[in-house]
């Protein structure tokens, strides 16, 4: 009897240090706190990160693009750099919130999924899809551009966790209203699926973000991005 109870007060001296141990781990987790850095000085950008982006394309045969395409594709890549650098997205996506773009199906498994919204359950916090979306300073998009047939509704697409972006080539035409900045809202949207976020309607009514779009995070990111450029824009930063 005395042995039962000296086995059963180890076994609980031992819960409750692995309890207590995984508590600290919890309360010690560091909380990555976006580096700051100055404004440079000739720029009224205020940046929070150095992201450098690299963007390859390639073109099928049969799709039609402006002849000042490639320069469209620079002018892009600069916006989202500056985009992606500046305190003006982080700020933005911080703000919000987002619904389990992995709710039906987890097959996504290219970044450790953090939760964490102000809604409880399984929303994600837009600190957590900013921290997905840039882990490092440095990253690269790779774009093939089609004619998808006589299809006018989708803009293009990606795979979660995929590697490639697949855009169409009906809507890129200098008539676009400022074509580079609507490029680089439309890449965002789609890096932030190769980021591992899918769409999920199908994420229960129960939840008070199921049905609404802007609670999508491949939305949401692509959104901040027109945001901000419009932002920016109005303000005379960039034309
Ligand atoms: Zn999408």
């Amino acid at each position: 009897m005395k042995k039962i109870f000296q086995i059963s007060l180890i076994i609980l001296t031992a819960s409750i240090m692995i309890g207590s141990c995984s508590k600290s781990k919890e309360a010690s987790a560091p909380e990555e706190e976006p580096k700051k850095e100055e404004p440079k000085s000739n720029s009224p950008i205020e940046t929070v990160k150095d992201i450098k982006l690299a963007v390859t394309y390639t073109v099928t045969t049969d799709a039609t693009l402006p002849s000042t395409f490639a320069d469209t594709v620079k002018r892009t890549r600069e916006l989202l750099e500056m985009v992606f650098s500046s305190k003006d997205f982080r700020d933005e996506l911080y703000k919000r919130n987002f619904h389990d773009s992995a709710y039906t199906k987890s097959t996504s498994t290219c970044f450790n999924r953090v939760y964490g919204g102000t809604v409880a359950g399984r929303s994600i916090a837009g600190k957590a899809v900013y921290d997905n979306l840039l882990p490092n300073g440095t990253f690269s998009i790779a774009v093939n551009i089609r004619k998808n047939g006589d299809n006018t509704t989708t803009l293009g697409s990606a795979s979660a966790c995929g590697s490639r972006i697949t855009t169409n080539d009906y809507w890129l035409r200098l008539s676009e209203k400022r074509l580079a900045q609507r490029l680089a809202r439309h890449w965002a949207h789609e890096y932030t699926h190769i980021r591992g976020y899918r769409h999920d309607s199908n994420v229960p009514s129960g939840y008070k973000w199921g049905s609404d779009v802007n609670k999508d995070p491949a939305y949401g990111v692509g959104d901040v991005v027109g945001d901000v450029l419009d932002k920016w824009t109005a303000a005379g930063i960039i034309k």
